[in-house]
């Protein structure tokens, strides 16, 4: 899929420094996973990542190519929110072939690759369902499904299961899991649930201050003695 490139990455709000002096790479098919204290600028490093948000200095390298020379439309990174962001008045179907419409592909490659993204999220039965007569679990599948059929180079995942109850949240870690080492794919996911970070991540980027504090396999940050 692509490998992801931090230098020295800065980012302001005004006067407030959100993100300093932020260097790291992601290596290809890993699955990364930003963790600490609200506030510390998880979400923003996130939507700087996916390039939606601008960098005050630095650079920050998606496959090779600069995310703010990459034109929207080709910006193949995917988000998954923890709201699902589903449109109510579309059915799954529709909601999961959104992206591919937009960008102008005909309704039977639309149709092909949506069902095949439904047979891996077990949605089948569902496509043509509304949001509202989903579970938590079957909606925030189809935010998956939605950012999949892309076949996008990077997903980022902001706090996606923090809407669920304890028993799917778990169920869900590891339907997250399998799907990033089925697709290949490299993955940004940001929690601040510890154990999620533990159970899910290659490694873990501790942040404070809108600083790297640690940077780490999972063992390596929180099994020292
Ligand atoms: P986290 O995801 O770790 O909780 P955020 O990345 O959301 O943290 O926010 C980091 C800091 O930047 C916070 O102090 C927040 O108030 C501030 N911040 C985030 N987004 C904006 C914005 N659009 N404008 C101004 N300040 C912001
Ligand atoms: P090049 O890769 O073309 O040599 P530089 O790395 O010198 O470009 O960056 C030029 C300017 O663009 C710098 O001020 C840098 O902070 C800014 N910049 C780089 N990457 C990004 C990004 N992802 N988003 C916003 N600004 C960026």
């Amino acid at each position: 899929m692509a490998t992801i490139e931090l230098d020295q990455v800065d980012k302001y709000y005004g006067s407030y420094h959100a993100l300093r002096n932020i260097s790291f790479d992601i290596a290809d098919g890993e699955f990364v996973v930003l963790v600490g204290p609200s506030g510390c600028g998880k979400s923003t490093l996130l939507r700087t990542l996916a390039g939606l948000e601008e960098i005050t200095g630095g650079t920050i390298k998606l496959a090779g190519h600069r995310v703010d020379n990459i034109a929207a439309k080709d910006r193949d990174v995917a988000m998954v929110f923890q709201n699902y962001a589903l449109y109510p008045h579309m059915t799954v179907r529709e909601n999961m072939a959104f992206a591919l419409k937009l960008r102008g592909e005909n309704l039977s490659d639309r149709n092909a690759k949506v069902d095949k993204a439904a047979e891996m999220l077990r949605l089948t039965p569902y496509l043509d369902r509304y949001p509202k007569a989903l579970s938590g679990g079957q909606r925030q599948r189809v935010a998956m499904g939605r950012a999949m059929v892309r076949s996008p180079k990077a997903f980022f995942f902001d706090e996606p299961l923090s809407n669920l109850d304890a028993a799917l949240r778990v169920d869900m870690r590891s339907e997250i899991k399998a799907l990033h080492q089925r697709l290949g794919a490299t993955s940004v996911y940001v929690t601040h649930d510890q154990i999620e970070a533990m159970t899910m991540a290659d490694r873990i980027v501790v942040l404070r201050s809108g600083k790297v504090e640690q940077i780490g396999a999972p063992l390596e940050l929180y099994d020292r003695p």
